[in-house]
């Protein structure tokens, strides 16, 4: 079984590495050369829970892909805003049964994987596994999962237990996700709330609890969140939720989410308009309005054309 992960950076990385720790041959795929470059010329270099590891690990050029090179498994791991230029990359590398994975974080991916594969070949989840870059080639992964992943329809079920086998073979700890769209859109209140606030107030969770105005848009977001949802049949108790969030700030408190990592520390464009903005843009679909969310998404990109973000 060939299995490729299209987009090698901080998570992708991470994946690749546990599965080809695993005797699974895996390559890994990724558009930015010193990440591309390192790798090939000194393999990777991985801290994984505290634990140094070296991996000669086969990566290719995105735009340099072997034309024999056909894939099984195809792992997406790019920033939302990248997806589709990886998918166009990758297609020729796609045969009638290739599994393509998204465990990637933002909303409604499918809309554009489903260009590619047929619904039935396409794993959708979330995971708890965190990931970052050092320097290019040297990467950590952090965590003990779960990877939970689901179908969109039923069909697919069994390419779901087998992304499932390959993920519990590889000790990423995977599971059916007993309600896909339920998950999808709990990380959308994590990440919806968490990740664009600590961006915009340059703070880290313990800082953002410390606050009651922080806390009144916590509620405010994961108010309109929870209504956009149920336009995909997901019904979510807003209170709960909200303490659930609070509780998770309270005990990651020293954190500072990616998007802060990637906006603030190194002025990189974030996955906004797949968050919060995809929140706002599916409740104008069905006439569920998100201002909270919109104006959250319009402060982002304002810091990110403030920082002249890439
Ligand atoms: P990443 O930013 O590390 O990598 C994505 C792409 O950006 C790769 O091609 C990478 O090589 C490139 N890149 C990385 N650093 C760069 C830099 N400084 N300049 C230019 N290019 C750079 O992305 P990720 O964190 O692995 O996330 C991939 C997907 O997984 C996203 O949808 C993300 O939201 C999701 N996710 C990430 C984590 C995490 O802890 N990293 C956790 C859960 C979900």
């Amino acid at each position: 079984m060939k299995i490729a992960i299209a987009g090698s950076g901080a998570l992708g990385s991470g994946f690749g590495a546990k599965l080809f720790q695993n005797g699974y041959d895996v390559s890994l795929i990724d558009g930015w050369e010193p990440q591309v470059t390192s790798i090939q010329q000194e393999g990777l270099h991985i801290d994984i829970n505290g634990e140094g590891y070296h991996f000669d690990i086969p990566m290719h050029c995105l735009s340099q892909i072997p034309s024999n090179e056909l894939y099984d498994v195809i792992f997406l791991f790019p920033k939302s805003m990248q997806l589709e230029s990886v998918l166009d990359a990758i297609k020729p590398h796609i045969h009638k049964e290739t599994i393509v994975v998204c465990t990637m974080n933002g909303l409604k991916h499918e809309r554009l994987i489903r260009n590619y594969v047929e619904d039935a070949r396409i794993v959708r989840g979330v995971t708890t596994w965190t990931a970052g870059i050092d320097v290019p080639g040297h990467t950590h992964l952090m965590g003990s999962g779960p990877v939970e992943v689901g179908c969109l329809v039923p069909e697919g079920i069994d390419n779901v237990k087998i992304i499932v086998d390959i993920l519990n073979q590889s000790e990423l700890n995977g599971v059916v996700s007993e309600d896909l769209h339920q998950s999808i859109w709990k990380k959308i209140c994590v990440n919806g709330t968490a990740n664009a606030l600590c961006s915009i107030l340059e703070c880290n969770l313990a800082t953002l609890n410390e606050s009651s105005y922080a806390k009144n848009l916590i509620y405010k977001l994961t108010q309109e969140i929870v209504h956009v949802a149920t336009s995909d049949h997901v019904h979510l108790n807003v209170d709960e939720v909200f303490e659930y969030l609070i509780d998770l700030n309270e005990k990651v408190g020293p954190h500072y989410p990616s998007m802060y990592q990637d906006l603030i520390k190194d002025h990189r464009k974030t996955e906004i308009d797949y968050i919060n903005g995809a929140v706002a843009r599916l409740g104008n679909e069905n006439h569920i309005p998100a201002p909270v969310n919109e104006f959250v998404t319009n402060l982002i990109h304002s810091k990110e054309s403030q920082l002249n973000a890439q």
